[in-house]
This record gives structure tokens, C-alpha cells and sequence, in this order.
């Protein structure tokens, strides 16, 4: 015998019957011996509690969905069965419902709907759905039979949530199959007390109802059929990566849905168990899969985690105080009174102090479990040897669950390490002796994230996902954007590195994709895009869509942006970028910066500050952290710069090469900033401050190559006049260089502390001699590169290296992060 249950889902339309018809015939033509348990059809249970609550309400659109109610099973009668049937079926309904319309007509008129009344007037869903079903199965050729639990299961009269008295049901079941050789149809979800009055198993019921029958018959088999492909390593709503477990113990599968995993209803795996009855979970979408077997077999060789589990809603309380130190008994009437009170406890965390106990509830019964406990303990509270009890609200619960973490170091580490990466804050754990999963509280907004991320984490190590939020999509970001969709297939595939656009912002719009903004369209969907760009709203988003892995890239040269670093590190989101002006600002804020990353356990990272793609700061930071001394950095910083003198050396006029190079865009729209050493500085400056010197853009001195009055022009064409009157000082100096073999260049340079911007002639065996184009050389001198120092030379500006950069950037994050 198996027993089989189909969920609400799998119920929800006429259609969807029809196709669950083809999977019972299929197992009746084969001969099997099977009865099955139904539940109401999907969102009937809430729109029945939904009447009862407006009846009591005195509102009379309970009518309404008293109507739609009515319709809807009409709809279903219609659709499945055929004439004779049809109003054989319809006039028992309606006798049916004819006491439902009275049951909530009292309830309309003495304002009242007891939980007595609740459960009877809820008992109609299964009532309904079973029937009409049991009849459509008989239609296609099953000879089947409605039965209705009530007259089989029965319970105390703790209605909404009944226990099962099993002595007295299961011979009562044995005894009805007995009799009753069709293939029974069973209402799932209810059942009735010694007086017969009808009560409810508890919500998500139905499945307990089949293993209550399967245990009262020893069947061989109970199969929970529903929406998903069995049980996943996750809930599918929160985690879309989840993928089916093929097989678990119960001791799992009971912790998996004690902390929330829907798709079973935790206590029917007792009767499961206790008669060793497989359960397979299926997918009635999907019949053919194999899904999930519980049984009691732990596989070793599996999975240190079998799976993750969230409650979304908790709130956790803390009974506390200087009093309870040494107190025995405590937790034992802290619970007692709880459980008196009918309040059952998620879970439990006790410092070793034995200072606090804290435990989480479903947040409807705080105020009760408040009360309840400061009852309890009201001596103690009095004479202060205990404080009023604390409550936390809006909390998540997230489990790991596994069988074989008990054998395995290191699964909290790679929990929490996990967490934290993702600025996971956990407001308490709990872990069972038994080891079988490890409990977290965390805020209510990090659920999804920290799922995600622990799912990451304990089933995909190999597939990291990388979510982006940029701004900025000119040269470099739409490069970037670019190379990102050329490499993505690489990426994914040999480095397991999925990287998705979740933010793309210009000047001008926004938008946003959860599932990744198609790289082969952004530039249309930008454009199309609804909303207008707006900086906070921008990062506010990024941070309430609270992504795990996640990457802020400013592409932008903005003040304006760079003005939100702090709040989105802050958020524990890494930022990669190429804007000078946060590292270039006050140390102060240099060094804040850097503490919020590193507090937050992100990234702070902007390699492309100095010398574009070319690895400079991490060529440092290597040789500081791996204990170089540095004794000199000296470098061409400008690729501006070298084309300059590049070109000068050929002959031109300056001022002709300075106009050229401003309308080949070489410079910027002012070139005295480039002339006069400003964008130097700026990565001197942070050169410097990278070797941990606490330098300020006034400390670094500049010998200016202009004449004073260029510097001091008006604009930019009164500029290019005065320059022009230069040209012969610049040849005469160029002059003197080429006279001694040497070559001009404009030379940062950084040593004991002091940095110096300056004009330079460099002879043959000098390295910044032979620099060629517009070429920025880097060159480190220290105590283990004193003889031959160590060069990083390159092209140290452009939009595809600086892109490069970024996107190497982004990728060595993406390692640190997962
Ligand atoms: P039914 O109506 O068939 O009883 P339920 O809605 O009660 O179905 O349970 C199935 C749902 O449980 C799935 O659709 C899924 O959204 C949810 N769920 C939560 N956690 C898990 C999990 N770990 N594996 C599968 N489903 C889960
Ligand atoms: N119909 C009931 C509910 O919605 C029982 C079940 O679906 O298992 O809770
Ligand atoms: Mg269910």
C-alpha cells in the first residue's frame, strides 16, 4: 500500500486535476494498491479563515468570498465531470454549503468566530476538494471512494493545532480500509475529537494526514506530491540556484521544516518514522523526476550540509539579570511557563555565563510569552534580580542543516566567514548538541542575502555570482561593459565566474535588473529606461535589493559619487574604481575610507588610480605585506606627459604638441592640469599614502614647467597664447638635454618621506630614457630590488587598459568575496 498526498498547488485549477488524473490511472492500471489524501485547493484554507475573520468583524464581504468560493468549485465540477455526475455531485455540495452560508451567518451575527467554529468552518476546503475529486477519479475508471478523516482520525480539542490521539486512530483506520476495498480519496488536514466535533491538523496539515493513514496501514510508501522537485538545498522563492536533494534522513528533513522548509509539514515525519515508511517527495509538474526519498539512511559520502533554512519572522526574546547567575531551575520555569501558555519555541541560546537565556517565537505571540515569562519570574523581577524581559523584532532564523556536519571541522567557519564577507550581522546562534544544523539569528532585510550566500558557500563553491552596480557608462564603462560580455563564456566556464549587471546608471538614467541586465543590450535598455538617474536613489536601491556579493564600480571622475563611498562600504559592498578624488582627498578620509572596508570585511580597491591597467598599487602592496622595504618609487605617471615630451623630442614646436595632444583628448579639457602637475599629484599622492605615509596633496612638492603668466591666464586660449611665446625656452632646455644624450621627462618621485613633481633630463641608462608613445613607468627601488630595481611599465592611460583594470579588479574582489 502507498499512500499519496497532493498539495494545494497541485490542485489549484481544473487543468492541473486533469493532469494528476493521468498519474493515478497510470498507477491504478498498473495494479498498485494506493489510497490518497487531498488538500484543499490552493489559497482556499486562507480565503475560509479570511470569511470567518470579516464574519466576525461584522464586515459582509465575507459574502464575496463566500461567493467566489462557491464559484470556484462549480468551475471545478463543471470542468471534470460529466453530466449525471455533474448534479449528483453539485446537490451534495450545496447541502454542504448551505450549512457553511449558516455557520457563517452566526458568525456575522454574534461577532465572534471561536477556534472551534474556525476549524469547521476551514474543514470545507478538503471537504471539497476531496469530494469532487474522489468523483472525477471514478469518472475515468478508478473505483474510488471519498472518505472523509473525520471519521477516522481522531484528536483533542485543541482546535487549529489537534493532537493526534494514535491509539485510538490507527485501529480506526485499519479497520476502515478493512471494510472499504476502493481506492479510498482522503480529506487531508482534518480530523475530529471523541465528541466529534471537527478540528484541524495545523496549517500545511494535509501531509500529516498521509502519514498518519500510512502509519495506521504500514504502508510501504508515503509520496507527498507538490509544486517543486522535491526538496531543494533551499526555499526556490529565496534561493534560485536551489537544487533537489536526493535523498535524506528524517532527522534532517524534520529539521529542515521545523526551520521553515514548507514544502513538508514537520510532524509528519513522527508517524514516518516511527513505522520506518519512506517518504518521497515529487513534483506533480514533473513526475517523472525522482525528487527526494527520506528514509533513516545517512549517506557518509554526501554533502556535509544537506540544506538551508529560513523563518522569516521571528522575534527573539531575553530573560536576563545579575540575579540569575548560579539560579537552578531557571530555564526549566522559563519554559514551563511558555509551555503552559501553549507557546512552543523555535529556538534557544544560553551564554555560558548563564547570565541570559534568549529564544525565538513567531512574532504574534511576543506579547503573550512576555507576559507569560515576567509572571513566572515576578520575585525576581521585583527584587531586580532579573530585568524585563527584552524583545527584538524583525529577525530571521537561517539554518544549516546536515547529518554529516557532525563529522566535518570547519562548517561554522565557512559559515560565518561567508556572512561576514556579506556584512551579515548574527544577533545570536544556536547550535544542537546533536550537530545537526547550526541556527543563526540575523535582521529580518539580510534573509535573502545570507542565504544566498551560504548557499554559495556549502553547495556551489565551484559557480561564484558576482552582482554589479555601475555608474558611469562612457568610454571606460561602456569598455568595461564590453569586455565583461566577451569574456562572460570564459568566465563562467573555466573560472566558474558568473558576473551579472544588477545597476547601470549614466548621467542621465537608470536601471535595474535583478536577473542581470543583457550585456548585448544595455546601451537600448538604458536609453529606454523609466527612471531618471538620482545618486541616492541609485545606491538606496543597490542596498535595500541587499544582494550578496555585490560591487559598486564608479566610472565617473565625480565628486558627487565618490560622496556616497562611505554609506555604500558602510552597507558591506565592495567598491572598485578609477575616480581619483576619494583617495585623493584629505588623508582623513582616505584612511576612514579604507576602516569602513576593512570593518566591514570589503574592498576598497582602485588600482586604476595610478598608471591605469598597469599593476601598480598591487605591485606595492605585494612588496610592503610581503616585508620589502621601500626606499624609492619614482615614476612617469603621465601618460599626457610622456606624449609631450615623446613628441617634443622630434622636433615640434611645444605649444603645437600641447594643442595636439588637447585635440587628440590626450589632456584634460584644461592642459595646465596636466602641465602643471595637478593629475600627477593626485597619484603621487596616493602612491605615497599607499606606503603608509600620511601624506596631504600641499606636502608634495611641484617645480611648475610653465612660465608663471601661462599658469596664471585667463582661460584656456589666453593660455595657449602665452605657451606659444615659450616655444623657445622649451627648445633651449630641450636643446641642452639632447647636447648632453639626455631626454627630457616629468618625473614623480617619492623618497624619505618627501615627494617631488618635477621636470627631469634623464640619461641613456636611465629607464625613463628610452620611454616611448604615451607610456607610464613605474620604477620601485627597495632593499630587495636596490641593484636592479623593479619596473612596471606600460600604457598608463586609455579607455581598453583602464577598462582591463577594472575588469581584473572586479574579478580578484569577486575571489575575496566568495
Ligand atoms: P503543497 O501545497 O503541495 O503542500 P506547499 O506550498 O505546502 O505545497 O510546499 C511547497 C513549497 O514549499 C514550494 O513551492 C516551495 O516554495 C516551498 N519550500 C520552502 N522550502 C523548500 C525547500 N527546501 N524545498 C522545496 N520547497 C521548499
Ligand atoms: N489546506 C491546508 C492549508 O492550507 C492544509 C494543507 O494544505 O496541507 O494549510
Ligand atoms: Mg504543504
Amino acid at each position: 500500500m502507498k499512500v499519496l498526498k497532493f498539495g494545494g498547488s497541485s490542485v489549484g485549477t481544473p487543468e492541473r486535476i486533469k493532469s494528476l488524473l493521468e498519474i493515478l490511472k497510470s498507477y491504478y492500471s498498473k495494479g498498485e494498491h494506493f489510497t490518497v489524501v487531498f488538500s484543499a485547493f490552493s489559497g482556499v484554507t486562507d480565503s475560509l479563515l479570511e470569511m470567518s475573520r470579516l464574519a466576525a468583524a461584522g464586515d459582509e464581504s465575507y459574502k464575496e468570498l463566500f461567493e467566489k468560493f462557491l464559484l470556484r468549485h462549480q468551475e471545478a465540477i463543471t470542468a471534470l465531470l460529466k453530466d449525471n455526475q455533474k448534479s449528483q455531485v453539485t446537490a451534495e455540495l450545496d447541502r454542504k454549503y448551505h450549512s457553511l452560508s449558516n455557520v457563517l451567518n452566526g458568525v456575522f451575527l454574534v461577532r465572534e468566530a471561536t477556534p472551534r467554529t474556525v476549524d469547521y468552518v476551514v474543514s470545507f476546503g478538503e471537504r471539497s476538494s476531496a469530494f469532487i475529486i474522489a468523483h472525477a477519479m471514478q469518472q475515468v475508471g478508478i473505483q474510488a471512494a471519498y472518505l472523509d478523516a473525520r471519521k477516522v482520525i481522531r484528536t483533542n480539542d485543541s482546535f487549529g493545532f489537534a493532537k493526534v490521539d494514535f491509539h485510538a486512530t490507527y485501529p480506526l483506520i485499519r479497520e476502515y480500509y478493512s471494510q472499504h476495498p476502493e481506492i479510498q480519496v482522503v480529506t487531508g488536514f482534518i480530523g475530529a475529537t471523541n465528541d466529534d466535533l471537527t478540528t484541524t491538523l495545523g496549517r500545511g496539515g494535509s501531509d500529516y494526514t498521509a502519514a498518519l493513514i500510512a502509519a495506521g496501514l504500514d504502508a510501504e510508501a508515503i509520496e507527498i506530491w507538490t509544486d517543486v522537485d522535491g526538496v531543494l538545498t533551499a526555499d526556490p522563492r529565496k534561493v534560485k540556484k536551489a537544487f533537489t536533494i536526493p535523498t535524506m534522513t528524517y532527522a534532517e528533513a524534520m529539521e529542515l521544516s521545523h526551520f521553515g522548509a514548507k514544502v513538508i509539514y514537520p510532524p509528519t515525519l513522527q508517524p514516518a518514522l516511527q513505522k520506518r515508511i519512506p517518504l518521497f517527495i515529487k513534483n506533480t509538474h514533473n513526475p517523472n523526476f525522482r525528487g527526494t526519498v527520506v528514509t533513516d539512511k545517512r549517506d557518509p559520502s554526501g554533502r556535509a550540509i544537506t540544506g538551508i533554512s529560513s523563518i522569516g519572522n521571528v522575534v527573539l526574546l531575553t530573560l536576563q539579570g545579575g540575579g540569575m547567575f548560579g539560579m537552578p531551575g531557571i530555564a526549566g520555569r522559563l519554559f514551563g511557563s511558555l509551555a503552559r501558555a501553549g507557546i512552543s519555541v523555535i529556538l534557544i541560546t544560553q551564554g555560558s555565563s548563564e547570565h541570559s537565556i534568549t529564544f525565538a517565537i513567531p512574532p504574534e505571540l511576543a506579547a503573550k510569552a512576555k507576559q507569560q515569562v515576567e509572571e513566572e519570574f515576578n520575585y525576581e523581577l521585583e527584587k531586580g534580580m532579573v530585568d524585563p524581559v527584552k524583545v527584538e523584532l524583525n529577525l530571521s532564523v537561517v539554518a544549516v542543516v546536515g547529518e554529516n556536519m557532525r563529522y566535518r571541522p570547519g562548517i561554522s567557519g565557512r559559515m560565518f566567514q561567508a556572512l561576514g564577507k556579506n556584512g551579515v550581522n548574527v544577533v545570536a546562534i544556536a547550535q544542537g548538541s546533536s550537530e545537526l544544523n547550526i541556527s543563526i539569528v540575523i535582521a529580518k532585510g539580510d534573509e535573502a542575502k545570507a542565504m544566498n550566500a551560504l548557499h554559495e558557500a556549502f553547495f556551489l563553491s565551484d559557480t561564484k555570482e558576482l552582482h554589479l552596480f555601475i555608474v558611469g557608462v562612457g568610454l571606460i564603462g561602456s569598455t568595461l561593459l564590453q569586455q565583461i560580455r566577451e569574456q562572460a563564456e570564459y568566465l563562467k566556464e573555466k573560472r566558474s565566474l558568473e558576473i551579472k549587471i544588477v545597476g547601470l546608471a549614466n548621467s542621465r538614467k537608470m536601471l535595474f535588473n535583478e536577473e542581470g541586465i543583457p550585456l548585448d543590450q544595455w546601451r537600448e535598455e538604458l536609453e529606454a529606461a523609466a527612471e531618471a538617474t538620482d545618486l541616492a536613489a541609485f545606491v538606496s536601491r543597490m542596498k535595500s535589493l541587499n544582494l550578496s556579493n555585490t560591487i559598486f564600480l564608479d566610472n565617473t571622475a565625480n565628486g558627487q559619487v565618490a560622496n556616497f563611498y562611505e554609506t555604500i562600504l558602510e552597507s558591506s559592498i565592495s567598491i572598485s574604481t578609477p575616480n581619483k578624488i576619494a583617495t585623493s582627498s584629505s588623508f582623513l578620509q582616505y584612511q576612514r575610507l579604507k576602516n569602513i572596508a576593512t570593518r566591514r570585511g570589503v574592498r576598497f580597491m582602485y588600482e586604476t588610480n595610478v598608471g591605469a591597467g598597469l599593476p601598480v598599487l598591487s605591485t606595492l602592496d605585494d612588496l610592503i605585506t610581503s616585508g620589502d622595504r621601500i626606499i624609492r618609487i619614482e615614476g612617469v605617471l603621465s601618460g599626457t606627459m610622456s606624449f609631450i615630451f615623446n613628441e617634443f623630442r622630434q622636433g615640434k614646436k611645444f605649444s603645437e604638441i600641447v594643442r595636439e595632444a588637447k585635440e587628440r583628448g590626450y589632456t584634460e579639457p584644461d592642459p595646465r592640469e596636466d602641465l602643471g602637475g595637478a593629475d600627477i599629484r593626485r597619484k603621487l599622492l596616493i602612491l605615497a599614502r599607499e606606503t603608509g605615509l600620511k601624506m596631504e596633496a600641499e606636502d608634495i612638492v611641484i617645480e611648475s614647467i610653465l612660465p608663471k603668466e601661462a599658469e596664471e591666464a585667463p582661460d584656456v586660449e589666453a593660455f595657449f597664447k602665452i605657451l606659444k611665446e615659450s616655444d623657445s625656452h622649451f627648445e633651449k632646455m630641450s636643446a641642452a638635454a639632447e647636447q648632453q644624450g639626455k631626454a627630457l621627462r616629468m618625473i614623480a618621485s617619492l623618497e624619505n618621506g618627501k615627494a617631488h613633481i618635477g621636470l627631469k633630463t634623464v640619461g641613456a641608462s636611465h629607464p625613463f630614457y628610452a620611454l616611448s608613445g604615451s607610456d607610464n613607468m613605474i620604477v620601485f627601488t627597495t632593499e630587495r630590488y636596490k641593484e636592479r630595481p623593479l619596473v612596471v611599465r606600460g600604457p598608463g592611460a586609455g579607455a581598453e587598459v583602464t577598462a582591463a583594470g577594472l575588469f581584473a579588479e572586479v574579478v580578484r574582489i569577486g575571489n575575496y568575496l566568495v
